[in-house]
Order: C-alpha cells, then sequence, then structure tokens
C-alpha cells in the first residue's frame, strides 16, 4: 500500500502550527510497514485541495487526510473530497445523537453548522470521535482508499490507534485477524498511565497500545494483527501481562465494561449484599447501583443521611465523634460504614461522608472525601481522598471511587 497525507488547515501554511499529524501519522504506519510517499499541506482552500486530491489519486492508494472536518465555513475536506469522487453527503443518525448528546451534557444549544459534522460521505465507515464531535470515515474509491481525520491531535490520534489503524491492516492484509481487547483502571489519570507505560507505548509496532481517558476512567485498547486468532490473543496475554505488572493495581475489568457493571457481577455471583449511608453522595451511589436490573440480588438500599442528627439518631453515630473528629472524618465514616451494615442487615457497608463544596466545613477542603467499606469479619477499611472539580464532579467522583473500593 503506498500512502501519503494531505493536511489542510491555513494555519499550517501561515506557520502558526507545526504539521505534527503527518508527522505523527507517518510514525505509526512506517512501524506497520505501510509505504508513505507524499506529505502535502495545503490551506482551507476548495480548489487547490482539489488539485492535490487529483494529484494523489494517481500515485497513491491510501490518502489520508487531517483537518477540516469542523463546522465552521473554513471546514470543507469533506465537501471537496465528496465533489472529486462523485459521491454525496449524508447524514450519519448515530454521529448526530452523539453530537445532540455532547451540547446536552454541557447545556449548550446546538447550532445549526454542527448538524454539519454529522454529514459522512455516503458508503464511507465512520471512526468514532472519543474525544469531539466530528467523526472520521474511511471509504474505497476506484482503487484507492480515503481516510479523513480531524485536526486536533487529541482527537486524530486516538481515532487513528483505535480505529484506522486496525482497519487499514484487515485491508492490508486479507487473511489477517485482528484481535483487540480494551482494559479499564480506574484510580490513575492518564498522564501517569502513560508514563508507567511509556517505553511500551514507544516500541509499539504488533500488538498496539491505545491509552484513553473518559469519565475519569482511563481505557487502553490493545489490538494486534496475526494470521491465527488464537496466536494473536496470545501475544495480547504477554503484553497485558507486562502491563498489569505495572498498573494492576488500578485494573478492574475488560472491554465494554463499567466499574457498576463489575460491581454488580462480583457481589451478584457471591451473593454478598450491600448496604450504603451516604451523606455527601446524597443517594447518588444507591440510583447508580440500582440502574442495573439485577441488582436487588445484592443491594439492599441505603440511609441518606445527610444531616448530622440522622447520622446520629439513625446510624448511631457517637456525639462525641462528630464533635470531635467532625461529620467529615475517618471516625465517621467507620462508623457509619458499620452501622449501616448492622441496621440493615447486611455483609457490607458502604459509607460516603465529605466535603462537595462551594464552602468548606469544619475547617476543611472542599473535596476531602471519607469512603468507609465495612466487611462482615473483617476489619474496616476507610479510604480518604481528596477529589477535584464542581459540586457535582466531586459527588459523582466520590460514587465512582466507592465502586472502586469495593473491587478492591
Ligand atoms: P475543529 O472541529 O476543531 O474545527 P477540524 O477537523 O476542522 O477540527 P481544523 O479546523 O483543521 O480541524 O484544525 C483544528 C485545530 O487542530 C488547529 O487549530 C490545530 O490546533 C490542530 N491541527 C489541525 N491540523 C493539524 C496538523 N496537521 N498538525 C497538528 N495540529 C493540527
Ligand atoms: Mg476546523
Amino acid at each position: 500500500m503506498n500512502a501519503e497525507i494531505i493536511a489542510i488547515g491555513s494555519e499550517l501554511l501561515l506557520g502558526q502550527i507545526t504539521n505534527t499529524n503527518a508527522q505523527y501519522i507517518s510514525k505509526q504506519l512506517a512501524n506497520v510497514g505501510i509505504n508513505v510517499y507524499y506529505h502535502t499541506v495545503v490551506g482551507d482552500n476548495s480548489v487547490r485541495l482539489s488539485e492535490a486530491i487529483d494529484q494523489a489519486q494517481k500515485r497513491s492508494n491510501l490518502i489520508i487526510f487531517t483537518g477540516g472536518l469542523g463546522p465552521t465555513k473554513d471546514d470543507l475536506t469533506k465537501e471537496t473530497i465528496t465533489a472529486s469522487v462523485g459521491r454525496s453527503l449524508v447524514t450519519d443518525q448515530e454521529a448526530l445523537d452523539s453530537i445532540e448528546a455532547y451540547f446536552k451534557r454541557r447545556n449548550r444549544v446546538m447550532t445549526d453548522n454542527n448538524r454539519k459534522q454529522a454529514l459522512v460521505i455516503e458508503g464511507s465507515s465512520i471512526l468514532r470521535n472519543d474525544h469531539g464531535m466530528a467523526p472520521g470515515m474511511v471509504f474505497k474509491d476506484n482503487g484507492v482508499y480515503y481516510l479523513l481525520l480531524p485536526g486536533p491531535p487529541k482527537e486524530m490520534e486516538p481515532m487513528f490507534m483505535t480505529y484506522a489503524l486496525p482497519f487499514l491492516l484487515t485491508q492490508l492484509d486479507e487473511s489477517a485477524q485482528i484481535v483487540s481487547r480494551v482494559l479499564n483502571f480506574y484510580g490513575i489519570g492518564e498522564s501517569q498511565l502513560e508514563t508507567e507505560l511509556i517505553d511500551l507505548i514507544e516500541a509499539q509496532t504488533n500488538p498496539t497500545i491505545a491509552p484513553l481517558a473518559k469519565d475519569g476512567e482511563v481505557t487502553i485498547r490493545l489490538t494486534v494483527k496475526h494470521e491465527n486468532e488464537v496466536e494473536g490473543a496470545k501475544l495480547l496475554d504477554e503484553l497485558e501481562k507486562k502491563i498489569l505488572t505495572r498498573v494492576g493495581s488500578f485494573f478492574y475489568g475488560y472491554n465494554e465494561t463499567s466499574l457498576t457493571k463489575e460491581v454488580a457481577l462480583v457481589f451478584g455471583e457471591k451473593k454478598l449484599r450491600i448496604a450504603a449511608a451516604e451523606s455527601i453522595t446524597g443517594g447518588l451511589f444507591s440510583s447508580e447501583l440500582t440502574q442495573n436490573p439485577g441488582v436487588s440480588e445484592f443491594f439492599v438500599g441505603g440511609v441518606t443521611c445527610y444531616s448530622n442528627e440522622v447520622k446520629q439518631s439513625l446510624l448511631n453515630v457517637p456525639k462525641e465523634v462528630i464533635d470531635e473528629f467532625g461529620a467529615v472524618s475517618e471516625e465517621c465514616a467507620r462508623f457509619l460504614a458499620e452501622n449501616v451494615r448492622e441496621l440493615l442487615k447486611t455483609d457490607v457497608g458502604i459509607s460516603f461522608t465529605g466535603i462537595a463544596g462551594p464552602t468548606e466545613i469544619e475547617g476543611k477542603e472542599i473535596g476531602t472525601v471519607f469512603i468507609g467499606v465495612s466487611k462482615l469479619g473483617e476489619q474496616t477499611r476507610i479510604y480518604p481522598i481528596k477529589l477535584a472539580g464542581t459540586r457535582e464532579q466531586i459527588q459523582g467522583r466520590s460514587v465512582k471511587y466507592g465502586l472502586y473500593c469495593l473491587l478492591k
């Protein structure tokens, strides 16, 4: 396969930004043995882009475009390629739904030009954008592959590694099987994880390693190309072992899973019953767990003990403990976890106490959280954590951390 890269953007020609996308893509393609013979840079100009496409079609069978997939008038990559291959643009419903959801989550009004980002070239396979709105796409026309990627490196790089490269590898060698596996981590940031694995990431060829940060969690997708699926899986096993030797304490599950699903799986299987005492999370933990059907197997309920009165009257936290250490304390978390377990007669009690903001309480910083986990016949464990973010984020992250503590 002879490839070339066309980077689109007037900022590149003006010297305002460096064409790191071409460098990145070239390096990854070299790793898997795909030849790159040309790099072209064109401005946001449809006539000159058209000329570049004409020329590329004659000499390459893989043309990779980056940039100009966004919502604004100067983003004209799709329109120009469409005209050049005589296809049309169609709305991709999944992309449109995810763009709408993106705006809804941020409470922002979606303008009409954002719809443009859901337009895709007819007959193309869509590459999901896990870090932004504009999806990528790939199609084959007259023996030439066209691969369209977004401009921002933060969107382009993970899309390339996670979706585009595996696709190219299958096209390259039809007998090759692509085997991939996702490892899910919690409690470690993306940059820390990358630092721990930097030598493996830099040396990656086949299998490849693609880290991805999402909702305070990090995932790593491992992808391998092999003629034999079983042998491919063995290569993934080896790499996974290396990764987990270093960061295994943060690992919680494979593939399409979530902390909630893993808790449901583990506790459902062991038939261990859980009760929750929720101060800072105000019931969010219970709500999160009950989003899974079948939780009645192991989740009995909880007490929303927001006020100190309820902590004392329903959950028997001694007044002296609150007076001496405060409601946001290791000691209080311990009483809450142990006593909710006894009150509701379960195997496990989990408690959440902390400060979500906007103001400090008891002279303790916003984001100070204590999670208690009391298991029948075991010593209660207290997890003191410091969380950042808005009130809502601190509450949400407390819930996730609590789920993670249950899996430890
Ligand atoms: P957006 O939705 O952000 O408009 P886009 O796909 O339309 O994305 P562009 O508008 O072309 O992409 O570029 C957006 C930004 O991405 C640029 O301002 C620049 O910071 C970065 N970028 C674009 N092309 C490159 C490149 N070749 N190398 C490095 N960075 C790039
Ligand atoms: Mg743009």
